[in-house]
């Protein structure tokens, strides 16, 4: 067996109340006046992470935004400046993180990055803007937080209908991962744990989302899906859910909960190895199938025309996607993904 690991990860810290260990970990990084981003929802979690590091805080920016739109970014920039910051702490989900890295690609500053969503953002080096409509992403090592605090307890909060979604957008990165051209056991491994704690942990939150045992689970595989992310390339499903979400503009997670067991039906001819290891990690036969019951009898939505898409769409949508030109397991058949689309847009079940 030949492969190379060569992985790319910040220093983590994982486990309820783990935040107390902020101060002392933003001291390890020698970050003395940070800029605190969140969402305006999540001003309140904003300031309760200050309150651990109210010295070291030099100012809120609580703007952040799905897609990280330019103007913010910008206006971001012009407040870090201002205010002569040496580092940022991010405190939310993937657009809080996301807008985070577009200051550090500027700055060079570091991340410290407190997740509570399952999107993963914090564990890549991948970067996305989005100006006039459009979403250009990149990689770049500036970006990837220097430490991540994974605290399970501030995940209580996430609506039980984000954390299903949100988990599901996490099962995806470790779903192409696993059929990724980069895969290698230590991989394979970390993709099929995230997966399979993911999967048991969606349940029992949408039951009961104070269960911080079934949270913790959740977060943990978040991590493992999102370190699989960070150290492998994607193909159709995220290249998919990246030309619905930014040319239809349609929410992120829900995007992906809707096409990933699509894609994965659509790759499955061509990816038995993939198909075993998923098939082991969920205890089932047909791991597009279960991810798209997974989605469904937990509530979330099955259809892209239930997000807001519309039908018109579809062909536009299939024109962009075989447009772009980028490896994938089984080839782009325009026939076959046009069914795909359709599928995916009425909320049927996944067909190969
Ligand atoms: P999000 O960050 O927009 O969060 C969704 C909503 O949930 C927001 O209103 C937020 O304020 C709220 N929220 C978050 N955590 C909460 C909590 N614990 N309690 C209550 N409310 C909470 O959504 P997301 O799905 O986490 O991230 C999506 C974005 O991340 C997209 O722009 C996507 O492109 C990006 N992303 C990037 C990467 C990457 O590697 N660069 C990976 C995954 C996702």
């Amino acid at each position: 067996m030949n492969f190379v690991h060569d992985p790319l990860t910040p220093r983590v810290l994982f486990g309820p109340g783990v935040l107390q260990a902020l101060p002392s970990e933003l001291g390890r990084l020698g970050l003395k006046r940070v800029l605190v981003i969140s969402t305006l929802e999540q001003r309140g979690l904003a300031e309760l992470v200050s309150d651990h590091i109210s010295e070291r805080v030099a100012g809120f920016f609580d703007r952040a935004t799905m897609h990280v739109p330019a103007p913010i970014v910008e206006d971001a920039v012009s407040m870090a400046r201002d205010l002569g910051i040496d580092g940022y702490v991010a405190a939310g989900g993937g657009s809080t993180i996301g807008l985070a890295k577009m200051l550090a690609l500027q700055s060079s500053l570091p991340i410290l990055a407190i997740p509570t969503t399952y999107a993963g953002s914090e564990m890549t080096s991948i970067f996305g803007i989005t100006e006039s409509e459009l979403k250009r992403t990149g990689r770049d090592k500036r970006v990837l937080p220097r430490t991540v605090i994974y605290d399970p307890e501030l995940t209580l909060s996430l609506p039980s209908s984000i954390s299903v979604t949100s988990g599901v957008n996490a099962i995806a990165h470790a779903v192409e991962g696993l059929y990724a051209p980069e895969i290698n056991p230590i991989l394979s491994i970390m993709a099929q744990q995230g997966i399979a704690a993911l999967a048991k942990a969606i349940p029992k939150i949408r039951i009961k989302p104070a269960d911080l045992k079934a949270r913790s689970d959740a977060l943990y595989g978040a991590w493992m899906c999102g370190s699989v992310l960070g150290n492998v390339s994607m193909a159709l499903h995220h290249k998919l859910c990246h030309t619905l979400g930014g040319t239809f503009n349609l929410p992120h997670a829900e995007t992906h909960t809707i096409i990933l067991p699509h894609a994965l039906a659509y790759n499955s001819p061509a990816i038995p190895t993939a198909i075993k290891l998923l098939q082991e990690a969920l205890s089932i036969l047909d791991p597009a199938r279960a991810l798209y019951d997974l989605a469904k009898s937990n509530g979330a939505p099955v259809s892209l025309r239930s997000i807001g898409m519309k039908e018109a769409d579809l062909g536009r949508a299939c024109d962009l996607v075989m447009s772009a030109q980028y490896p994938n397991p089984r080839p782009l058949e325009k026939r076959a993904i046009a069914g795909l689309l359709r599928r995916a847009y009425f909320g049927q079940t996944p067909q190969p």
